[in-house]
């Protein structure tokens, strides 16, 4: 750094967008400094994706056993299944605290300076950081610039109190602290999805409460309806959609049910009332941005509390102009709110302080559910596709193909699956991939690669595919679209 400077560049904030964009900005040659009030990792090592998918691989194993996976069909027979609570819930908590540790050594490899503390602005390059309510009396540092990468808490909906006990968020859940017998998720996101897959493997049945009329809502309607089929249909999970709970009083475990007001999201009516053990609430994140005094860089957060940036993740203040070398990434600008979006705009903003000009493409970042079989996609939906297609005036492609055209897949049992493409039948433009079926998460990659660097269609379509693979999938899938170039006249 300068001397005008302590650091080249201060986070606040490290989760996995803070950590990504800190060893980036050292491989760059800059000096790094990390403020973080909780937990080096943030959500997604400590509260989110990592310990959601240790409990995911446990309650895999167990549907591999109890059957569900066809186990039988292949010869193979499995005595009863049991399993221990605390050693399912150990797996996630130890697999946590590892990744933890290797994150705080990356950092400290590097000789990024990480420092204890809530954090808050007093301007654009200094930055005070303390106990919480104590900041003003810690330490305080300066960095030319500044990236806000403080993340997101769950959102609860209000009326609905959180005891943590019987009525908690993915926070208390992740800790499976108790086996409720039955158990309400109010939202079916992939985090409530994730989270019936994990409850009902060990013996728990749910209901799903959703607003919208689907369950899903915001994944494409035809794939959304064949994971209805395989994650929902056969389990014991039973929904109701176009309700909202209203109100929730919470219960006592084994002795008081919690009491679910549901009430027509649409006429607004009481139409039920449920008694279940427990009600998870899982109705979206919201950006973590209290106590950062935004007000002194002069920026307001919007209605929903996002931090508002431009495309090259710069920092926009109330006048929505640019705030000079502050920048926000990760879940609290709202933008895509995943882990390795989060990453990946932490780079994209080092690039653009250092100069070199740096806007991700968003529609190329996949997403997944982590569900038995897993969900995935990139790019958009097939009814966003068709109003493109109709606002645009270009012919739109639809694709498909089956899992049980794999020959990987029927060699697994696992022939219950789709992928599908939406693409533009005139340049051969890749809009959007949706899979659902056996490791669907890690199929995806060819597909935003491909969106990423900007391949078509044409481009892709001669790739060879190693056989037998689930990767096949892909490759049929691209062979089976058909592009017409529009004719030279
Ligand atoms: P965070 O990870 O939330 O980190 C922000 C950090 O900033 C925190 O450590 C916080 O303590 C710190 N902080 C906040 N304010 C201050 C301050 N003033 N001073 C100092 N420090 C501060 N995403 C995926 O991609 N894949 C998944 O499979 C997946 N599964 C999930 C499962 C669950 C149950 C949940 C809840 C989330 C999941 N996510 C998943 C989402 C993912 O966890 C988030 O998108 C990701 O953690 C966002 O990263 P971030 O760096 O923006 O923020």
């Amino acid at each position: 750094a300068g001397a005008k400077y302590d650091y080249d560049l201060v986070i606040i904030g490290c989760g996995v967008g803070g950590h990504g964009a800190a060893l980036h900005a050292v491989e760059q040659g800059m000096k790094v400094a990390v403020i973080e009030g909780h937990d080096i990792g943030g959500t997604c090592v400590n509260r989110g994706c990592v310990p959601s998918k240790a409990l995911l691989a446990a309650s895999g194993r167990i549907r591999d056993m109890k059957n569900e996976m066809h186990m039988k069909s292949m010869g193979i027979q499995v005595g009863s299944v049991s399993f221990d609570r605390a050693g399912v819930a150990a797996h996630a908590t130890q697999l946590a605290s590892a990744i933890q540790g290797n994150l705080k050594r990356s950092l400290e490899a590097l000789g990024v300076d990480i420092l204890i503390g809530q954090a808050k602005f007093v301007d654009n390059h200094t930055i005070k950081y303390g106990l919480p309510g104590r900041v003003d009396v810690g330490g305080q540092v300066t960095a030319k610039d500044v990236i806000i990468a403080t993340g997101s808490v769950p959102f609860v909906p209000p009326g609905i109190p959180i005891d943590g006990k019987t009525v908690f968020t993915s926070d208390h859940a992740l800790k499976l602290e108790w086996l409720p017998n039955w158990v309400a998720i109010i939202g079916s996101g992939y985090i409530g999805l994730e989270f019936s897959d994990v409850y009902t493997a060990l013996g728990c049945e749910v209901t799903f409460i959703e607003a919208m009329d689907k369950i899903m809502p915001g994944f494409d309607t035809e794939i959304a309806r064949m994971a209805e089929r395989l994650l929902i249909k056969g389990r014991p999970i039973d929904y109701h959609t176009g309700v909202i709970a209203t109100k929730v009083t919470p219960g006592v475990p084994g002795v008081k049910p919690v009491e679910i007001e549901l009430t027509d999201f649409k006429t607004k009516k009481v139409v039920d009332t449920l008694e279940v053990d427990a009600c998870m609430v899982a109705t979206g994140r919201a950006p973590y941005t209290n106590g950062l005094n935004l007000g002194s860089i002069g920026v307001e957060t919007d209605r929903r509390g996002f931090v508002p940036v431009s495309e090259k993740m710069e920092v926009l203040g109330s006048d929505g102009k640019v705030v000079p070398n502050v920048y926000c990434i990760g879940d609290a600008n709202g933008k895509y709110m995943l882990a390795h979006a989060a990453s990946a705009q932490g780079i994209s903003a080092v690039e653009n302080m250092l100069g070199r000009p740096n806007v991700l493409n968003h529609l190329s970042i996949p997403a997944a559910c982590f569900t038995h079989p897993e969900v995935s996609f990139v790019g958009v939906t097939q009814e966003k596709a068709e109003e493109m297609a109709k606002e645009q005036g270009f012919p739109l492609g639809v694709a498909k193909t089956s899992f049980k055209a794999n020959s990987k897949a029927l060699a697994e049992k696992e022939g219950e699956g789709m992928a599908k493409m939406l693409y533009r039948k005139d340049t051969g433009e890749i809009l959007g991939v949706h899979i659902i079926g056996l490791h669907a998460a890690d199929l995806i990659h060819e597909a935003s690669n491909a969106i990423a660097t900007k391949q078509t269609v044409q481009d892709i379509k001669f790739a060879v595919h190693a056989h037998p693979t689930l990767s096949e999938v892909l490759d049929e899938l691209i062979k089976s679209a058909h592009v017409n170039p529009p004719s030279s006249s």
